[in-house]
């Protein structure tokens, strides 16, 4: 603990965490460490863990990383919190993150942008931003992130880290601000697989509190991560040739392709033809349920109030006005507009229909496959400020990461080398649904 308080105060300008639970944690640490003495310690103590700020602590004050929830304090546990504290971990802090989770490089967050620990000019990725960068600059040992369309994995790959998406309805929601509920998920962003699988091992299974979380048996992912035989893996020749792939990046898949053939695997070439959808189909669902879900804010149940407010009408329009950021009010408004009358059909009804083609077409590839393997993200981490002017390029950059969303099914980046100056490169795994343990195992071998 001390070791870690000593790291964070060091990396301070890094901006990783909006709070450190400072005196909590030295009150706990011995606490801790007298059960390990005893003989009843749960299996994660000593494991020092940090958490989104989107993630609820009961006492503790959660943000999402915005101005509406500055001075929020939960009054109840996120589901994932409390199975985290009954095996012993030590929750050190919430951690940075793009406002409500909308963004892919924690530059949306009122709280400030968070730097990448590899290079201080180059952003952390996001939307869990924090998180990635505490792991990778040895802030915490683990953290948990939540991903909607990429969010632990692309900070993952950016920060040279591991980050699994569970499968849609492994990890219980319960005590996750939403985004978009029909999306989101809580995963482990990690420097070792071994952690990653003991973290979704306690984390994962099925919780009253949350109706869509499912009741499908949780493997003992952490003794499960031995691996023997031959799989068989897919790979998109279209995510190849997808405009914008940084030339590193496509090398790096190409090698990683060539390295699993001359090793016994099977990998092949199979066309997924609706790539150019996936953004747009992301894009038009994850509005439409973030307005909804968003609505909630309305300047009188909680959160903030505006000061400026005279009656119940500017109190909502002040509130939300003033409360949240510009990112939150394009896809407030975005979303509005894909679910009004006029336009639902054309729009949020076409967008379920894709995604449900996009489902059943990854699903198909993944009967005849054990894996389907592609980059994180097109490119290593960007500059910061390079892309905040244009959103529709933020957006295309989630290009390799909303397909599994879409699917609901698990996806892993993984830390395969860095790039010729010296920034890290992830590559993905998808999986099978509910296969989190295959992918795991696998992931350790590859690794
Ligand atoms: N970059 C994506 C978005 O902005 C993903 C965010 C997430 O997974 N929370 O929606």
């Amino acid at each position: 603990v001390e070791h870690y308080l000593q790291r964070i105060d060091a990396e301070s300008h890094l901006n990783a965490f909006i709070e450190v639970y400072k005196d909590e944690v030295r009150n706990l640490a011995p606490v801790i460490n007298a059960k390990i003495l005893n003989g009843t310690a749960g299996r994660l103590a000593g494991m020092v863990i940090g958490i989104k700020d989107l993630i609820c602590y009961k006492d503790h004050g959660v943000s999402a990383g915005s101005r509406m929830l500055e001075n929020y304090v939960s009054i109840f546990s996120a589901t994932v919190v409390e199975r985290l504290l009954d095996e012993d971990a030590i929750i050190i802090g919430r951690l940075n993150c793009d406002e409500f989770a909308m963004g892919g490089s924690n530059e949306n967050s009122y709280f400030g942008h968070v730097k990448n620990f590899a290079d201080n000019t180059k952003v952390s990725g996001g939307s869990s931003g924090g998180s990635a960068v505490a792991v990778q600059a040895g802030l915490c040992m683990a953290a948990l992130g939540t991903d909607t369309g990429g969010s632990v994995r692309q900070p993952a790959s950016f920060c040279g880290i591991i980050g699994l998406k569970p499968t849609y309805g492994r990890v219980s929601r319960h005590g996750i601000v939403a985004y978009a509920s029909s999306f989101d998920q809580v995963g482990p962003l990690t420097k070792s697989v071994e952690d990653a699988a003991l973290i979704m091992e306690i984390i994962a299974g099925h919780d009253d509190f949350d109706s869509t979380s499912s009741t499908f048996p949780v493997p003992k992912y952490s003794q499960e991560l031995s691996f023997e035989g031959k799989k068989r893996i897919a790979y998109l020749p279209e995510t190849l040739l997808s405009e914008g792939l940084d030339p590193e990046v496509k090398l790096l898949t190409e090698t990683m392709i060539k390295r699993l053939q001359d090793e016994g695997h099977s990998v092949e070439p199979i066309s997924f033809p609706y790539l150019d959808y996936v953004v747009p189909t992301y894009y038009i669902l994850t509005t439409a349920e973030s307005s909804s879900n968003l609505a909630r804010y309305d300047g009188v149940h909680y959160g903030f109030r505006s000061p400026n407010a005279a009656d119940l009408e500017s109190t909502y329009k002040k509130s939300r006005s003033e409360g949240f950021g510009a990112e939150v009010k394009r896809r407030i408004m975005l979303g509005t507009f894909v679910l009004s009358a006029g336009h639902y059909a054309s729009f949020y009804g076409k967008a379920q229909k894709v995604r449900r083609l996009i489902r059943e077409k990854t699903e198909e590839i993944l009967r005849d496959h054990d894996f389907i393997l592609l980059p994180t993200s097109p490119g290593p981490a960007f500059g910061l400020g390079e892309k905040t002017d244009d959103p529709v390029v933020m957006y295309l950059a989630d290009i390799f990461t909303v397909q599994a969303s879409l699917a609901g099914i698990p996806a892993i980046s993984l830390p395969v080398k860095n790039n010729s100056k010296g920034l890290p490169l992830g590559l993905q795994l998808i999986g099978k649904r509910f296969g989190e343990a295959e992918l795991l195992s696998f992931s350790k071998y590859v690794m």
